[in-house]
């Protein structure tokens, strides 16, 4: 196990440009409701952005600015890059930071990146009881879709978080000894982020659904000898994706 330096913490908002629909597993299950609901807290009933839709979204976009191999099946029909040993992991810009399973009988290693569910801020939950839908805290859109086998126009109603809502989201680096890969893996992730900004989060993208942006970056460094002293970590205000580019501007991309 290689001894960890510290761990980078990355947190703000992040903004909903054009209405997001990160659909739940659940979908078709629910009676009495739209035909395509977005993935919900259970307790809170308030939607939210999973974690792993965000960081799969990010990886996609950065094997795509790496022109990665896109060596394993991603389910329907689509295909994604994973690295089949450790030591090219570590030396791959897209598995060292967001991880390869091991599948196929290759070696598993570790994400760097840890992306954390997010949530609604509080004043977008007030904001979004106001709204009267029908739904809680959301709105629905009718989508003409074709039905896969036959072809035929298949109205849907899609859930979606309305544009103007606010996420929370918090992204965790481990900054490891073994490879000294710090600026490199940020100014990937800089440029990942930035990609989403002109690409789309979730389903229906080619709609226009899913526009988002990143807002009021902070960054706190956290050396591994700071935990457990009580110490307060440090907190920088960073400003937005551009910003936070420039902060590694020097590093190899
Ligand atoms: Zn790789």
């Amino acid at each position: 196990m290689t001894k960890l330096r510290a761990k980078i913490v990355l947190e703000g908002e992040l903004k909903i440009i054009t209405g997001l629909h990160v659909g739940s597993a659940a979908a078709g299950m629910q009676i009495g409701s739209v035909d395509s609901p977005v993935v919900r807290d259970p307790i809170t009933n308030r939607p939210y952005i999973p974690g792993s839709s965000l960081k799969g979204k990010l990886r996609s976009l950065l094997e795509a600015a790496e022109g990665a191999e896109p060596n394993r099946s991603g389910g329907s029909g689509t295909f994604r890059h994973e690295c089949d040993d450790r030591s090219k992991a570590l030396e791959c810009p897209v598995c060292r930071l967001f991880g390869s399973t091991g599948s196929r009988g290759g070696e598993n290693h570790p994400a760097r990146l840890a992306v954390s569910d997010l949530l609604l801020t509080d004043d977008s939950i007030e904001e979004l009881k106001l709204i009267d839908t029908g739904l809680m805290y959301t709105e629905w859109k009718f989508e003409n879709t074709l039905d896969r086998v036959t072809s035929a126009a298949m109205p849907r109603q899609i859930e979606r978080v309305p544009a103007g809502s606010v996420f929370s989201f918090r992204l965790v680096y481990d900054d490891r000894e073994d490879v000294e890969k710090l600026a490199e893996d940020m100014k990937n992730l800089a440029a990942a982020m930035s990609l989403l900004e002109d690409d789309a989060l979730g389903g229906h993208g080619s709609r226009g659904y899913g526009r988002v942006g990143f807002t009021n970056l902070r960054r706190s460094h956290r050396p591994v000898e700071m935990y457990g002293t009580g110490e307060e970590f440090p907190n920088e205000d960073i400003g937005s994706v551009a910003d936070l580019a420039r902060e590694y501007e020097s590093a190899e991309r």
